[in-house]
């Protein structure tokens, strides 16, 4: 499909996979939230900028739904009011790309599209030359107590990939004539800890199997604290025959309030040593600090062990990250 010009596609547009295929050691990527709505994008490059020295291939974007509140209004009538949205994942996609010459990668969600709205965000991402996706599920807004999936859209990811797949093989929704395929190197989640829905961890491979019959070229892992639990992933994937690159994801430790906060919200658990040194932090400096040490001692031994990329989620905080791959990269 053609796509349109833009000055960063004079260099060459790659896919993640081969990126992951042509390098010779472990690649660093990290990941950005688009801000919030009102805020420039200044503050982004700001947070960029510092990680560009470590040569990133790619960099990942998040999607976030709208979140609502029910206001009451004087004639005591509920109004719907939109919250803390995070809008632009696709313009800052096509920023990056132009601003850094790096693939931008930005993550797509079942969650509030419907199957014919999904396929026309690829449309528009296709035609801006960005060839990279990670699909996702994407989790239950605040006002739903569990994951609703949009009338006519999907229910879990790897109805997304399928779609995404689909399309890749020239089918569209309104399959009745000859369509150009898009041409999607797609990325899927997993989660060495398993996802907190999943009955355990067995059945959660079953979907992230799923996930790769569908089409996922990659995995891309939820944060983890402990490298023995990547490491077992990876060798339970590896025994159900998922072949595909699994690319670790960490997260460093920024403050007080991640101590309690990321383990009641991403559902995983600090080993033991980690637990024990959070548990002597009084400041959010000394957490801080302790991410990065941690953080360093992460990458290192994934990076010996030849990993194929490490994926930091910067969660607005590059300067811990850029302290960690300092030492690594
Ligand atoms: P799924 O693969 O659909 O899995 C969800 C649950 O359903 C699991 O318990 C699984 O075992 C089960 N399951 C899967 N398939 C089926 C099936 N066919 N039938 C029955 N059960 C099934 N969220 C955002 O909103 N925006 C983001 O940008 C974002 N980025 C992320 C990036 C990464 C690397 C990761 C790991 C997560 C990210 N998330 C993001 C969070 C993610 O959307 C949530 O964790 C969500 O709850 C699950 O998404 P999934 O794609 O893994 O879903």
């Amino acid at each position: 499909m053609e796509s349109l010009k833009l000055s960063y596609l004079c260099t060459l547009i790659m896919k993640v996979t081969e990126h992951l295929k042509a390098a010779n050691d472990t690649l660093f990527s990290f990941e950005i939230l688009p801000p919030l709505k009102g805020k420039g994008i200044q503050t982004l490059y700001d947070g960029i900028d510092p990680l560009m020295e470590f040569n990133p291939k790619f960099v990942n974007v998040t999607y976030h739904r709208e979140e609502f509140i029910y206001k009451e209004r004087l004639n005591g009538l509920l109004e719907k009011i939109a919250v803390r949205k995070r809008p632009g994942t696709v313009g800052i996609c096509a920023a990056i790309m132009n601003r850094y010459n790096v693939d931008a990668v930005p993550h797509l969600i079942c969650g509030g599209f419907n199957q014919e709205e999904t396929e026309n965000a690829l449309i528009d991402l296709q035609f801006l030359g960005i060839d990279n996706v990670l699909a996702l599920r994407g989790d239950s807004i605040k006002s739903e107590p569990v994951f609703l999936a949009e009338p006519g859209g999907h229910k879990h990811a790897n109805e997304l990939i399928q779609q995404i797949a689909q399309m890749n093989q020239g089918h569209y929704l309104m399959d009745d004539y000859k369509m150009d395929p898009t041409d999607f190197c797609i990325g899927a989640a997993g989660y060495p800890e398993k996802h907190f829905e999943a009955m355990n961890l067995e059945d959660d491979l079953h979907y992230v199997k799923k996930k790769v019959e569908a089409g996922a070229d990659y995995i891309v892992t939820q944060m983890f604290f402990d490298n023995k639990k990547y490491f077992a992933f990876v060798d339970a994937c590896r025994s159900m025959g998922i072949e595909v690159p699994i690319i670790p994801g960490l997260k460093p430790l920024k403050s007080l309030n991640h101590i309690s906060f990321i383990p009641k919200y991403f559902h995983i658990d600090y080993p033991v040593e980690l637990s024990r040194a959070l548990n002597k932090c009084k400041t959010n400096q000394d957490v801080e600090a302790l991410g990065i040490e941690w953080g360093i001692h992460q990458s290192k031994e994934l990076k010996a062990a030849g990993v194929p990329c490490i994926h930091y989620y910067t969660m607005s905080n590059s300067s811990s990250v850029k302290a960690i791959a300092s030492q690594t990269f």
